[in-house]
């Protein structure tokens, strides 16, 4: 798997999704009030909200609606940032990290809310837990719910014991557990086509197989190169995340794209599943590595971990995640393996999301850092508002500071790579 890769996703996602977006490649010359670069979570949901406000808006896709990450993803929505908590702190303050945490929680209830109001089948299920293989996991969930609970004032988890594990998950691996009843999971393919379909029906019009190459702005006005026709707008929002490449210049720098890796087993008998994970939660582990989990709706084990940071797929990958599979389960000996993808996230240095607005008055998200699958719909809730002229929210996000990767394009990798030794060792102690 390539970045560039146009072939398709040899996903469990691609083999289950309930609908097709049929939407045509851009052709023709044309003006909007605003383009949005990129079919994801992050596009398709800007652009759903700005045609609820009578915005003129187009979506640009390179591939299909969902191709990038938002259609690969493990489908975990959760609560938080991938920097935690106390890289906010640091960053901005106690006040300004309650005030990110708050958006956090309100972007599951507000998957939720879509999901509900544009009747989206995609299987939505909530339950959450965080696992501690090791002692100092296991004090590090202590401090987190008692952080969350005190500093936060968050009081949807539970600490788990070994002994208490039991009715969350049929394994033996893991000392203590957090649950959380804020976040879940859903099907990641078929919630964002879900969005892509609310957005076509609000008035948006979407391109798919319109890839941008150039965005030229002056005076107020913006042109958009693709398919060797220019569209005319006032502005546009970029929502490439990793996918991104080197078409705006000034924001590719803060992001690195990092492939993550996921298997889906054979459909198991309910029974086996239920013993697997009787709780339905979707789980993860502390590891810098980690692992992520949980069943489909058809009862497959969906296995992700992995990483790779460089652009090409580390080989035996398949063998390596059913491995750390039956780690977990070892009685999914011998079950077979029916699908397994990659695909990229955008990382940012600090793992806190990057929004905001360049010099020319063009919008952009990006960097939610593998946690950006309840963010990404909610971002577009509030890049709309900014667009239309509340800012409010949109400061918010804006205000975390960013860093760009030390070194170019390529120099940033073998940086990240010696540093990708250094956690993997972390990890086994
Ligand atoms: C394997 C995997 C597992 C993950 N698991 C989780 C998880 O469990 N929980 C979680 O919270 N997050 C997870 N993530 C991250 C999450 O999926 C992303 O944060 C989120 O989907 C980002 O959405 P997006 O719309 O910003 O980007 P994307 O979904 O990547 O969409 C970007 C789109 O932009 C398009 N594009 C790029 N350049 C151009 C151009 N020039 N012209 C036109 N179109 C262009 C691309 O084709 C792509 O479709 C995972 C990601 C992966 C890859």
């Amino acid at each position: 798997m390539h970045k560039t890769d146009p072939r398709p996703v040899h996903s469990y996602y691609e083999h289950s999704r309930n609908r097709k977006i049929g939407t045509p490649a851009l052709e023709h010359d044309s003006t909007f009030e605003v383009v949005v670069v990129g079919g994801g979570l992050s596009g398709c949901s800007t652009a759903l909200h700005l045609a609820e406000q009578g915005v003129k808006v187009a979506v640009l896709e390179a591939r299909h609606f969902g191709w990038g990450a938002s259609g690969r993803s493990g489908g975990q929505i959760i609560n938080g940032f991938a920097c935690g908590q106390d890289t906010l702190e640091k960053l901005l303050g106690l006040e300004t990290a309650r005030q990110l945490w708050d958006h956090s929680v309100k972007s599951v209830e507000y998957t939720r809310k879509l999901v509900d109001r544009h009747r989206i089948d995609c299987d939505l299920t909530m339950g959450y837990m965080h696992l501690a293989e090791k002692r100092r996991q296991v004090t590090e969930l202590e401090e987190t719910a008692a952080d969350l609970a005190d500093k936060y004032g968050y009081h949807r988890m539970a600490l788990h014991g070994r002994s208490g594990l039991g009715t969350w998950l049929g394994s033996d691996l893991y000392a203590a557990g957090l649950s959380d009843s804020g976040s879940g999971h859903l099907h990641p393919l078929n919630y964002c086509l879900g969005i892509a379909a609310a957005a076509k029906k609000a008035g948006a019009r979407l391109f798919q197989h319109s890839p941008v190459t150039a965005v030229e702005s002056s005076g107020g006005r913006t042109t958009v190169t693709c398919n060797g026709v220019r569209i005319h707008c006032d502005t546009v929002v970029y929502g490439c995340n990793a996918y991104l490449d080197g078409l705006a210049k000034e924001i590719s720098g803060t992001i690195m794209p990092v492939g993550t890796y996921i298997i889906a087993t054979e459909p198991l008998t309910e029974e086996i599943a239920l013993e697997l994970i009787p709780s339905r939660a979707a789980m993860a582990d502390l590891n810098f590595i980690l692992d992520y989990y949980r069943l489909s709706a058809d009862h497959r084990m969906l296995f992700g971990g992995r990483v790779s940071y460089s652009t090409f797929e580390p080989l035996r990958l398949t063998g390596s995640l059913n491995r750390r599979m039956l780690r977990v389960f070892p009685r999914l000996s011998g079950t077979k393996i029916e699908f397994s993808w990659g695909g990229y996230v955008a990382i940012t240095r600090n793992r806190a999301p990057h929004v905001g607005r360049l010099q020319n008055g063009n919008w952009f998200v990006q960097g939610y850092s593998g946690h950006g699958m309840a963010l990404a719909g909610y971002m577009g809730k509030i890049i709309a508002r900014a667009v239309m002229g509340d800012t409010d929210e949109f400061d918010c996000f804006a205000g975390i500071p960013h860093k760009h990767f030390p070194g170019g394009r390529w120099l940033r990798m073998p940086g990240l790579v010696a540093a990708m030794g250094y956690y993997k060792l972390r990890d086994r102690f």
